[in-house]
């Protein structure tokens, strides 16, 4: 696989999914991963997660880095799509299928769901197909055979999280039913490809951090050094509805949401209230410390 040069000793990344413009969560993610990266020097990417064209909202592409510009983001190198990178995708696969680590599975999700074993990142992989393809039955998606034993690894914020992807994961897909690459194999192949040291990210993705590990592990390639924000969410800890945290952020008036995802990832208050984004910037990035963050995978989103 190709890596590309590492000359920075950090380098971060925002890789938001273009489902819609960027709300509140995503700033906290684009956020803390741009502050983390640039108060050390570091430099800090974008990568636009675009590969599910199901899901994709026409124009949201657009919108997110126009309103990341307005916010007064900048980032080091070009943006990049993970729309174009099916080649890299299919390299790795091919990769781990050379290992025997692949197989064709045929089973459809309603079927597995049927099965019953309902683990915390969805119904548990069962395998069914994993000695081969019941007979008669055609192969819908390519899945990577799950290592048991537990994987465990050191959020900066989170703390250890230890998993055992064979039992509580089970074997996950890396390629689709309708021939779209699985995020797990392209976040993987991207961060490495793109030389990330360090992944700042919201905290929904913890326990995706295991599988990609293994995947990272696989491939022989580094792993990076993650850290896990905390995600936005009401007075009783449910999701936050789109009237809040899943509203856009407003790219005509950015101050009031950076303030408040400022509050939201527990910074230590301005010694004085910074009167526009020129300001911010330079003591947010003077006074970035995530030690101030708490080991808590939800927060409850402050006041405007
Ligand atoms: N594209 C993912 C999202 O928008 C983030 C992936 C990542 O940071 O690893 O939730």
């Amino acid at each position: 696989m190709q890596i590309t040069d590492r000359t920075s000793v950090y380098r971060g990344r925002f890789a938001p999914s273009p489902t819609g413009p960027l709300h509140f969560g995503s700033l906290v993610a684009a956020l803390g991963s741009y502050l983390d990266a640039c108060s050390c020097g570091g430099e800090w990417l974008v990568r636009m997660e675009d590969l599910d064209r199901t899901r994709e909202v026409p124009g949201a592409r657009d919108a997110i880095l126009r309103t990341l510009d307005a916010f007064g983001f900048a980032w080091d190198r070009p943006v990049l799509y993970q729309s174009t990178r099916t080649d890299a995708y299919a390299e790795a696969l091919e990769q781990l299928r050379g290992d025997g680590l692949v197989f064709p599975c045929a089973c459809s999700r309603s079927e597995i769901t049927a099965l019953g074993h309902e683990g915390q990142e969805g119904p548990i992989y069962p395998g069914t197909c994993r000695a081969g393809l019941p007979p008669g039955r055609r192969a819908r998606s390519l899945r990577v055979r799950a290592q048991s034993g537990p994987i465990a690894f050191r959020d900066r914020i989170q703390g250890k999280l230890t998993q055992d992807l064979a039992r509580e994961v089970g074997d996950f897909v890396l390629k689709r039913a309708d021939g779209i690459h699985a995020y797990q194999l392209a976040v993987v192949v991207d961060d490495a490809s793109q030389g990330v040291t360090h992944v700042v990210r919201g905290a929904d993705l913890m326990p995706s951090t295991p599988r990609q590990i293994f995947l990272q592990q696989a491939l022989q390639l580094t792993i990076p050094v993650y850290a896990h924000l905390p995600l936005a969410v009401d007075p009783e800890g449910r999701k936050l509805s789109k009237s809040d945290a899943a509203a856009p952020v407003d790219p005509r008036n950015p101050l009031p949401a950076l303030l408040q995802a400022w509050r939201f990832l527990v910074q230590l208050p301005f010694a004085e209230s910074p009167a526009n984004l020129d300001e911010f910037w330079q003591q947010a990035l003077a006074s970035w410390r995530t030690v101030h963050i708490s080991a808590a995978r939800t927060r409850p989103l402050p006041a405007r």
